[in-house]
């Protein structure tokens, strides 16, 4: 089928308007390729890379095309054919990919030298000399925005096990991550908290390591399959119910374990089990976790309606009017604290488009009292972070930026929310790009209703 119907979902078609840089023509260099007609050469890796794997396109493809499996294998085949990558590419992926993520006391090492740097003099010093001007501006501007490292992860600071409040529902495991573990600890220790409240053991497998989502993306699906088996050994070992990712981009790759996993008969079983059990943590509080009785009312209100191009909650934005609690300020999470704000969501491409949960982080922002939501046009557009596509392809990721902030700042929200680490940070880096930085903050969602969760200090 060539209908096309993915196109208009396309942000890289949508930009430049080239059939190349559609998800139709990238299937056709694809398949030009896989028949013979077409080398996987430079320009084949160009068009390749162009790609956001952000998976609008398979949502809207009437066929089912699992675009995102097509990219992976394409990228694979690039880097197993092509003799065109520049070495130091190639020396910097395996340094990163093989001598770092895979090893969570180096990410921690990492992270401590970046503490040392952020903390002491030496971020100063690094700036008053000079020393970031050697660095293209993307990279200046993403270092400016970087949030503080620490060099011990959550299981670290706060131990392996934390019990449920109440009667246990369920245990689950919670998916640390490699960088969200040195760079966003404190969501990780707040992600524990929120899924305690709401009735779960929580535990925090020690040998887990990266999801491989990077390796995947960038066809490195050897190392991708070495890091998935390991996670699949860890959790199975730890007898939990759940896997719990709060981060879309790593929890899109666990939930395609199977599918990664399918033709490696010792595995194939063991990535099933896995990838029915990964879950994104805003849907296991809606679906599974207990919410206090206002938050589970508001819950059940569903879904706004469109006011000229935004969307405003069903009851003006006031999902639980009297304080949140309704009454009943105990027996699960609920989200009550805090100032009159008014909110909006940037979705993470995988988790709406790969774990298909965008009704979840929406129906718990609804929940908060106190805060209005209101929905950001085009929400399910990428914003141009993907992985480390706004490191290697910064002139589009820029351009794409550029307009998402534009309906940003239609939205007059204080907080900006999101649920994947790397679009946090791109929605930071565009909040100071756009000089909005005195009016807006974004904050991961988890960090957000923690913030407002009902007696947290008690
Ligand atoms: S993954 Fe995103 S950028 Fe790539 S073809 Fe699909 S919609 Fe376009
Ligand atoms: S990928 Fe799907 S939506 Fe896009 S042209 Fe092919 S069949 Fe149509």
């Amino acid at each position: 089928m060539r209908c096309g119907f993915c196109l208009p979902a396309c942000p890289t078609f949508r930009e430049t308007g080239i059939e190349a840089e559609s998800p139709r023509g990238r299937i056709a260099l694809m398949k030009a390729v896989a028949d013979g007609i077409l080398d996987p050469d430079e320009a084949f890796e160009t068009q390749m890379n162009h790609c956001l794997g952000c998976r609008a396109c398979e949502p809207a493809c009437p066929a089912d095309v699992k675009y995102g499996q097509l990219l992976e294998q394409a990228r694979d085949s690039v880097e197993r054919h092509t003799t065109t990558h520049r070495r130091w590419v190639k020396a910097a992926r395996r340094t990163a990919f093989d001598g770092l993520f895979p090893h969570q006391n180096r990410m921690r090492l990492l992270g401590g030298a970046l503490m040392l740097y952020q903390r002491t003099g030496l971020r100063k010093l690094a700036r008053g000399a000079g020393l970031m001007k050697l660095f293209p501006a993307h990279m200046r501007e993403m270092e400016a925005i970087l949030p503080d490292a620490s060099y011990k992860g959550v299981a670290e600071q706060i131990g392996a096990f934390h019990p449920a409040k109440g009667e246990r529902i369920a245990t689950v495991g919670l998916f640390r991550g490699c960088i969200m573990d040195v760079l966003f600890t404190e969501t990780n220790k707040h992600t524990v908290e929120l899924l305690n409240e709401a009735g779960f053991d929580v535990v925090i497998p020690e040998s887990q390591n990266c999801c491989g989502a990077l390796h995947a993306h960038s066809g490195e699906q050897d190392g991708a399959k070495a890091l998935a088996k390991r996670n699949i050994a860890a959790f199975k070992a730890a007898g939990v119910e759940w896997i719990v990712s709060n981060a879309g981009g790593c929890g899109a790759l666990l939930v395609e374990y199977d599918h990664l996993l399918h033709d490696d008969p010792q595995w194939a079983d063991d990535a099933a089990w896995f990838a029915k059990r990964a879950v994104d943590v805003s849907k296991l509080l809606v679906e599974h976790g207990r919410l206090r009785a206002a938050a589970q009312a508001a819950v059940a209100a569903g879904a706004g309606s469109v006011v000229g191009g935004a969307t405003a909650a069903p009851n003006g934005g006031h999902a639980a009017e009297s304080g949140g609690c309704g009454g009943s300020c105990s027996g699960g999470v609920g989200f009550a604290s805090g100032e009159q704000v008014r909110i909006t969501y940037q979705d993470s491409c995988h988790l709406r488009n790969v774990m298909r949960s965008s009704d979840a982080p929406r129906k718990l922002m609804r929940s908060v009292a106190n805060a209005e939501f209101v929905e950001l046009f085009e929400a399910e557009r990428c914003c141009g972070s993907a992985g480390i596509y706004n490191l290697t392809e910064p002139r589009m990721a820029g351009q794409i930026l550029d307009h998402k902030m534009e309906h940003v700042r239609r939205t007059d929200a204080h907080y900006l929310l999101t649920s994947n680490p790397g679009c946090l940070l791109q929605m930071k880096h565009g909040i100071e790009k756009h000089g909005m930085s005195g009016q807006m903050k974004a904050v991961h969602l988890v960090d957000f209703l923690h913030e407002r969760m009902c007696g947290k200090d008690a």
